[in-house]
């Protein structure tokens, strides 16, 4: 899949902020009449995208969507990734509109369970796919220079001190694998980066099997939990086993 090159100044450059500076300025939340005035017409380049799929592969394939939308989603797999966009894990995958249940977050993370109050994005898309769409595979899928994992290290290191802070949306996310740096071997930092990569992984794991509607499906053989880590650069996939305690290429 080829597209042109993303005209980069309409993302970072001047025209965004020109489009920020005439903003009207909003503090708090909205109120009354005002509405949600801030929303702006898509950029050109993604009005092209748009029309260039659905002249296209949308046309090709009419009726596979027109039974989508008829019949419902039915995915076998839920697939837990990073936000990070060069992963892809349709692509790798050749799969198609309603084969994966997708959730992303930073740094593929699934947070222990816990039944409070607050919101919990990551648990009620795993609650979702695994009581009411009964997907028989739950996917957590790491990758090779997680910038997640990476804020992680420096601040289990010492070397991020702002993402010690309570404000730290980030931080705060990635207290999460904090057992994983516990766990790491001492060695070169470009190794243990990659090792808390994969710890990532399985502390994930770990945590969804504290879920017990997981821990249930798991247990009557209708759901299995897979391992999976993905070297972008080099295209590779190594998948943990459970029986070599370790990741492995497939
Ligand atoms: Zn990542």
């Amino acid at each position: 899949m080829v597209h042109d090159p993303l005209p980069a100044e309409e993302i970072i450059g001047k025209k965004r902020h020109e489009t920020l500076a005439n903003l009207p300025h909003r503090q708090g939340q909205r109120t009354g009449d005002t509405a949600i005035s801030i929303a702006r017409p898509l950029p050109e380049y993604l009005v092209r995208r748009y029309a260039g799929w659905k002249a296209t592969t949308y046309a090709e394939n009419k009726g596979w969507y027109k039974r989508l939308a008829e019949e419902g989603q039915r995915p076998r797999a839920m697939v837990i990734s990073c936000c990070d966009s060069r992963v892809h894990v349709t692509s790798i995958f050749g799969a198609d509109q309603g084969e994966f249940f997708i959730h992303r977050n930073v740094a593929n993370l699934v947070p222990p369970y816990a039944p409070d109050t607050d919101h919990h994005g990551t648990s009620a898309a795993v609650e979702y796919a695994v009581t009411t769409l009964k997907v028989s595979h739950l996917i957590v899928l790491g990758h090779s220079g997680c910038g997640g994992v990476q804020g992680c290290y420096d601040m289990c290191s010492g070397a991020a001190p702002e993402l010690n802070e309570e404000s730290s949306f980030v931080g705060r996310w990635m207290d999460i694998l904090r057992p994983g740096y516990e766990r790491l071997p001492s060695g070169e930092t470009d190794m243990r980066l990659r090792a808390l990569e994969k710890e990532g992984v399985l502390v994930s794991l770990e945590n969804l099997m504290g879920f017990p509607f997981v821990a249930a499906a798991v247990e009557d053989g209708s759901l299995s939990l897979h391992g999976l880590w993905n070297d972008i650069g080099e295209g590779g996939l190594e998948a943990y086993d459970a029986d070599a305690e370790g990741f492995v290429g497939i």
